[in-house]
């Protein structure tokens, strides 16, 4: 995978050098890139924020070194804007503009078969950044995050790009930053965990919360419940007695127990949502305090 970062804060993205990305970069899995925007800025002081149109608090980004920037790191425009796609971010990366017909003859050729690229825009005005939205992220060729700052960018940078490549803009929760970046350190690591050969046990992911659960399925929709190591007894606390028995089914049926109650308590809207249940969870979930209608059980 590719990725393109631009920022005014190129150090922000150091971290991207440590731990698995880190090293999964160092085999060249990921290629990563940081581009400091100000290099596209064209005067003296290095300017890439203006006063808003309209009146109002703060600054807004300029458009000129955004245009440069992306010109320079997006394949070039080579489809009028109403020939693509309009794809929301839940429905990436079916088809990638590359791939639509009608090249014009002065272009570059298209990058090979399945190359896709996809602009991503933090903002808290953006969509939800998910769990599912990471595992499609982590299916895209190329990506490039354009970290925003002060009010935001001019809102004809983000128009324009649509005009050649998918764009998404996403927030991480429903909260302000200062700026885009955290919030892109938070997409990646996410996203290129996902990456094949980057966790050192694939199935973990499948594990996690939010995973699509494996075995049937049988923790997806949850989140994970608590997990435990050695010593089996620290500071007089022991470990719970199930998961020393060596009996896989009790196990499992702990784990699901542990994972219902933990998401009833801590995201009632995510165990609202729960696939038809057994009779079992059904009593979990009650004695959590989430009782569950005779509609969501399993018949
Ligand atoms: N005026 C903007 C608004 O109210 O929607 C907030 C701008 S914020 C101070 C500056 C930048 O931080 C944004 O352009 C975006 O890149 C980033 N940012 C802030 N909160 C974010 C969030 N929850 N998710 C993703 N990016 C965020």
């Amino acid at each position: 995978m590719r990725v393109d970062i631009i920022t005014i804060f190129p150090g922000y993205f150091g971290p991207l050098g440590m731990s698995l990305i880190g090293k999964a970069a160092g085999r060249g899995d990921i290629e990563f890139t940081v581009h400091d925007l100000r290099s596209w800025t064209r005067d003296v002081h290095h300017t890439v924020d203006d006063t808003p149109y309209g009146g109002g608090p703060g600054m807004v980004m300029k458009p000129e070194p955004w245009g440069d920037a992306l010109d320079a790191i997006l394949p070039p425009a080579r489809h009028p804007p109403d020939q693509l796609p309009d794809q929301p971010p839940d429905q990436l990366p079916d088809q990638p503009p590359d791939q639509l017909p009608d090249q014009p003859p002065d272009q570059p050729p298209d990058p090979p078969a399945g190359q896709s690229v996809r602009l991503v825009v933090p903002a808290p005005s953006g969509k939800p950044f998910t769990q599912d939205m990471a595992a499609r992220y982590s299916r895209v060729d190329h990506l490039v995050f354009a970290c925003g700052r002060y009010e935001g960018i001019d809102a004809r940078v983000i128009e324009e790009a649509r005009a050649r490549v998918p764009v998404d803009e996403v927030s991480i929760g429903d909260y302000v930053l200062a700026g885009g970046e955290p919030a892109v350190l938070v997409m990646i690591e996410s996203i290129c965990r996902l990456l094949p050969g980057v966790l050192g046990n694939a199935e973990s992911a499948a594990d996690d919360s939010f995973g699509a659960g494996r075995d049937g399925a049988a923790m997806a929709g949850l989140l994970e419940g608590p997990v435990y190591t050695r010593p089996r007894s620290w500071r007089s606390r022991e470990v719970p007695p199930v998961l020393l028995s060596g009996d896989h089914a009790a196990i499992a049926r702990w784990r699901r127990d542990a994972a219902l109650r933990r998401t009833a308590e801590n995201r009632p809207d995510l165990a609202a949502r729960l696939e038809p249940l057994d009779s079992r969870d059904a009593e979990v979930l009650s004695e959590a305090g989430f009782p569950v209608s005779g509609d969501d059980m399993a018949h």
